[in-house]
């Protein structure tokens, strides 16, 4: 065996679940999900820290580490109903991003071919390259949505004399033919960046970004349903991408670039719920958790059960598609 574990720390997998070997197939060829670390902030444009997300996001749970979590109000285990495995981290050194994300890229493609939804645990934002892209070199380039949350649109160009960043992966994605431009959702955009060029050639690509006081004022609900008829439109799987500073600083104290006036913990965890359990999700990433600028552990706890969310709700999603009784968040929750 060579599975190399955690960068950091024990190698501890995501609540206990079992884990497997990348280099050995035998051990996730049945798996329906795959979980990756990604212990990388060299893509940081200001605060760092996210390498230590992966730890934080897998072990910060007041429950017993058992690799079972029965949700209160999906009425599902998404680590029982589904076959969910743990790869550890991947290596990723954030000394040298031209490596790093390219062995990510490999590790999810892998997954992916499998036929697991990889969730990549991360690291910053820059990820999201590797991640969404080793989908769709599986799936197809084009046939792959993003639906991405965040306070920042990570659509720059040249970034501190650098193409590779946390700033610019969905520019990045875009160029390499692995996501159209207009299928690339955005919700949560707010603040100060980026400048009027980058907005118009997002315009001109096709981007639909949702800035949150078009959330405040349509409804959160609104934004979602219209962003999830675009998201399926042509495409067959939808990827994930949460960035933690999506949520207002209140809410996720622990990231590398906070931004005011965001998203409550609430609404990330019903629109991610709803999301998976609509949508023909095919990856998800988490990024952005920074455990040293975090408090009392709010953060990483808020990015562990944005984990749980969508794995109860496609497990969820897919016990309803097998018939049975349709889960109603309208009917009283002893009677679901
Ligand atoms: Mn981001
Ligand atoms: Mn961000």
């Amino acid at each position: 065996m060579t599975r190399y574990g955690a960068q950091y720390g024990p190698d501890v997998t995501f609540l206990g679940v079992d884990r497997c070997d990348l280099s050995d197939e035998s051990t996730y060829a049945r798996a329906d999900v795959v979980v990756l670390g990604a212990p990388f902030d060299g893509g940081t444009s200001h605060r760092p820290g996210a390498r230590f997300g992966p730890q934080a996001i897998r072990t910060t749970d007041y429950l017993p580490h058992d690799g079972s979590r029965p949700s209160l109000a999906l009425r599902t285990d998404g680590l029982r109903d589904l076959r969910v495995v743990d790869a550890g981290d991947v290596e990723m050194y954030s000394g040298d991003i031209e490596v790093a994300l390219p062995a990510l890229e490999a590790a999810v493609e892998r997954v992916a071919r499998a036929g697991a939804i990889p969730v990549i645990l991360g690291g910053d934002h820059s990820i999201a390259y590797p991640d969404a892209k080793g989908v769709a070199n599986v799936l197809g380039h084009g046939l792959v949505s993003m639906i991405h949350f965040d306070a920042h649109a990570d659509t720059g160009d040249v970034e501190f004399g650098s193409l590779w960043g946390h700033g610019q992966p969905m520019r990045r994605l875009l160029e390499s033919g692995a996501v159209r431009g207009d299928r690339f959702l955005q919700v949560g955009l707010r603040g100060y960046w980026p400048p009027p060029e980058t907005l118009d050639w997002m315009a001109v690509e096709g981007f639909r970004s949702y800035e949150m006081t078009e959330i405040s004022r349509r409804g959160l609900d609104t934004c979602l349903t219209e962003a999830s008829r675009i998201a399926t439109d042509d495409c067959d799987g939808v990827f994930l991408s949460v960035d933690i500073d999506v949520c207002d600083p209140g809410h996720a104290p622990g990231t590398g670039t906070p931004e005011p006036g965001g998203l409550t913990a609430r609404q990330l965890l019903d629109a991610v719920r709803r999301l998976c359990l609509e949508l023909p999700i095919v990856g998800i990433d988490v990024v952005e958790v920074s455990p040293p600028y975090d408090h009392a552990d709010i953060t990483a706890a808020l990015a562990n059960r944005v984990v749980l969310e969508a794995l109860s709700a496609i497990a969820r999603r897919r016990r309803d598609a097998a018939g049975g009784d349709a889960y109603d968040p309208d009917r009283p929750l002893l009677e679901r």
